[in-house]
């Protein structure tokens, strides 16, 4: 059952389409548990009504055509139920309904399984016998297995367009959008730009081409290129390969000398589609073929298939097109997207940032928001390969996405964006007071900042100071480590475009999401592995690099402070403090008129709640972060998307471990700021002025609203609210608690703005 369980969702993840993954699945089934008919319908919201959508068994005319409304048949009772139904005699149950149009006879046996995804019916996977039979148990947990492991496949490829197949090319069809996380608030418009990671087959896109016959020589070039190099590499290995190694050499020459490689993908690029995506049909039907075999030595073979275009592909996108031309709306999308493919695009040109992983605390999500940029992040269900081009709307505040939206789609979100103009417009006026509240404490509002363009002045929104400088992305974007004068200059241009406003500059801190490409980590758990400090630590030389490097850029100006990432007890302080002055000592032996600046940690690790009053006195002051006490404390990972709704820093239990360390840090005399997201959240702002937070920094487009609230809540109110928070149990009231309070206080579309 194993191998062929494993074979079903093999096919059906290659699978072309849903009419073809949905085909896969009712005749595998069928064949394996041998019944006479085996269905799958599918729940359409907009008919309200479960659809026939394949079968193998009935009438192949009613597919698409039969429907059984909500309520109705067997099959609502499994979708009411989320049960499997087992049955040995289906007639005789009282919501049995005989559909004459599928040409059924009164079939007996039936076993019935929800097909569930995100704890959403999805459809209902059906196999009957004539004869009356009740399914044996491995038989049931087969099909729950079959339908478990599916339903992401069905879900992903009923996004695409309705459970009527990918019909986004229609004109007018009403678009349904596609529901993934809020990345970064804003609405975007624009057209798709597929951004895939190079030489990865799966991830590369279609596109459409004119220029056919220029592709197919484009193509074949890249073929020949390959052989070349299969012949060199096996030239170069010479006498040290085995006889068995030649046999794979062989093996590759042939295949890449093979007619139908060649012809099929040409017959692709002949239909329209460009070479790589061509190119990845063609793999994938070939491996299908090895996928299928029952041989394990043979399956393997799939793998060495997949090698070769790999390295066909690898020489295509060697080959020298055209600098990639973007729309002057383009709207990122991929898979996942770095610092470095977001800086490859004009930021003039760039309307929307669009992810099938993340989460709103991932980097791409920070990043875009400190562009400006509308995101949409972990939307798991993107049709990635079959968008590149196409017209979206990226709704980054509700975390929605349309694709070729209908015009009363557009027209509607044409007015909201109008709206939200308005809204900046308004919060605008704020830019130049000082953040201060109605009983007048000053509230310091700073920018978190990690690229060049962060600190344009156009954008900075009256921000104070720079609260968190992330020095890894200049070394994100580049193919080395970043000399000490190429950094010294980096952050001398930070440093001097805010000064005399502080500065805060954060070392190093990789790892986890954040990787360099020259610098690999290949761990389990990246997040909980090595990270920030602990990496800096272990690499001194890195670490008193960019110390001198940042310590030389504040020459003369005075507003440096420094800031340790991922501190999780007093010894790396100690350690880290005692690099930071031997640094500080060899640059003055040198004659470098650097000053010692004002030294900080983050507060991002549990542990570190509970070693306050040990770790505050070793430091000038303490800074929060949010994300990242928020997934180490609720233990959910913040990329990941399945698990996104569970990452909320509103939590109870989040907001009473910022408030120990608040009170402790007071009590030892230090401030504590934050410059997590939540920061820029203005719900959370009021509680975080309510704990007696001494400085919010966040990204700048959040920074408008965040003053807002500091303007129209005093310390003691917002204490107040704090306390009233404190009484619920449970992230969703204190989030719906905190939104009526800012629509009471007539900033209703901020709790839209503000996610
Ligand atoms: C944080 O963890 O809250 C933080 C500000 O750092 P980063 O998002 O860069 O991990
Ligand atoms: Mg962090």
């Amino acid at each position: 059952m194993l191998a062929t369980l494993r074979r079903i969702v093999q096919e059906v993840n290659a699978a072309r389409d849903l009419e073809q993954a949905l085909t896969i699945i009712v005749t595998r089934v069928k064949q394996a548990i041998k019944v006479d008919v085996c269905t799958v319908y599918l729940f359409d919201p907009a008919q309200d009504a479960y659809i026939l959508m394949a079968t193998d068994g009935l009438n192949p005319e009613s597919i698409g055509r039969v429907s059984l409304a909500r309520g109705e048949g067997l099959v609502s009772v499994v979708g009411e139920t989320e049960e499997p139904l087992n049955l040995d005699d289906a007639p005789i149950h009282p919501r049995y309904r005989f559909i004459a149009e599928t040409g059924e006879v009164y079939y007996h046996g039936f076993l019935g399984v929800p097909i569930i995804h995100h704890r959403r019916v999805m459809g209902v996977l059906v196999a009957r016998q004539y004869d009356k039979r009740r399914f044996h148990d491995d038989e049931v947990a087969f099909l729950l297995t079959i339908a478990a492991q599916l339903s992401g496949a069905i879900a992903l490829a009923a996004a695409s367009g309705g459970i009527r197949g990918f019909a986004a090319d229609q004109e007018g069809v009403e678009s349904r959008p596609i529901v993934g996380l809020p990345g970064a608030p804003g609405i975007g418009f624009g057209a798709a730009v597929v951004i895939y990671p190079p030489a990865d087959l799966s991830a590369i896109p279609d596109r459409q081409i004119s220029d056919v016959e220029g592709e197919v020589a484009v193509f074949q070039a890249a073929l020949e290129a390959a052989r070349g190099d299969i012949r060199a590499l096996e030239h170069r290995m010479g006498d040290s390969l085995t006889a068995e190694d030649h046999a794979l050499f062989n093996a590759y020459t042939l295949m890449l000398s093979s007619p139908s490689l060649e012809n099929q993908t040409i017959e692709r690029i002949r239909a329209g589609n460009w070479a790589a995506g061509a190119l990845r049909d063609t793999i994938a039907e070939h491996t299908r073929v090895f996928d299928l075999m029952e041989d394990a030595y043979l399956r393997e073979r799939a793998e060495d298939v997949r090698d070769v275009g790999r390295r066909i592909l690898a020489r295509l996108e060697n080959t020298p097109r055209d600098e990639r031309k973007y729309p002057e709306r383009a709207v990122l999308v991929g898979d996942e997207i770095t610092a470095s493919m977001l800086a490859e695009v004009p930021l003039d040109r760039l309307a929307g940032v669009v992810t099938v992983r993340g989460s709103g605390s991932s980097h791409v999500a920070i990043l875009a928001r400190s562009l400006g940029i509308p995101a949409v992040v972990g939307l798991s269900e993107l049709p990635v390969g079959r968008i590149d081009g196409r017209e979206l709307i990226v709704d980054g505040d509700s975390g929605t996405l349309f694709i070729s939206p209908s015009a009363k789609v557009r027209e509607e979100y044409l007015l909201l964006a109008r709206e939200e103009e308005r809204l900046a417009a308004g919060l605008a006026e704020l830019r130049d007071l000082p953040a201060i509240t109605p009983d007048g404490i000053h509230i310091p509002l700073y920018a978190n900042a990690g690229l060049l363009s962060d600190i344009n002045p156009s954008l900075h929104q009256g921000a104070e100071g720079i609260g968190l400088y992330r020095t890894e992305f200049p070394f994100m974007i580049r193919n080395r480590f970043p000399s000490e004068e190429e950094q010294r200059q980096i952050y001398r241009q930070v440093l001097e475009a805010y000064a005399p406003l502080p500065v805060t500059v954060r070392t190093l801190d990789v790892g986890g999401d954040k990787m360099l490409s020259y610098f690999p980590i290949h761990e389990e758990n990246p997040f909980l592995g090595w990270r920030g400090i602990r990496i800096t630590l272990d690499h001194p030389e890195i670490f008193s690099v960019q110390l001198r490097a940042i310590l030389r850029a504040s020459i003369g100006l005075g507003n440096l402070r420094l800031l340790l990432p991922m501190i999780s007890d007093v010894g790396e302080v100690d350690q880290a403090l005692r690099i930071v002055r031997r640094v500080h000592q060899e640059l003055c032996g040198q004659g470098e008129a650097v000053t010692m600046p004002e030294i900080g940690i983050m507060i991002e690790v549990p542990s570190a709640i509970y070693q306050i009053d040990s770790l505050a006195p070793r430091v000038d002051f303490l800074s929060i972060g949010t994300n990242d006490l928020t997934q180490y404390m609720l233990a959910v990972d913040r990329n990941n998307a399945r698990v996104a709704s569970l990452y909320d820093s509103l939590h109870p239990a989040v907001l009473r471990a910022m408030m120990q360390v608040v009170v402790t840090a007071q009590r030892c005399g230090r401030a504590v700021g934050v410059c997590g997201e939540m920061a820029g959240d203005p719900a959370s702002a009021i509680l975080l002025l309510g704990m007696g937070v001494s400085n919010l920094s966040a990204s700048v487009t959040s920074l408008p609203r965040v003053k807002w609230v500091i303007h129209n809540f005093s310390i003691g109110r917002a204490r107040d609210i704090l306390d009233e928070v404190l009484a619920l149990e449970d992230t969703r009231s204190i989030r719906r608690h905190l939104d009526g309070i800012l629509q009471q206080a007539g900033l209703g579309s901020l709790v839209r703005a503000g996610r």
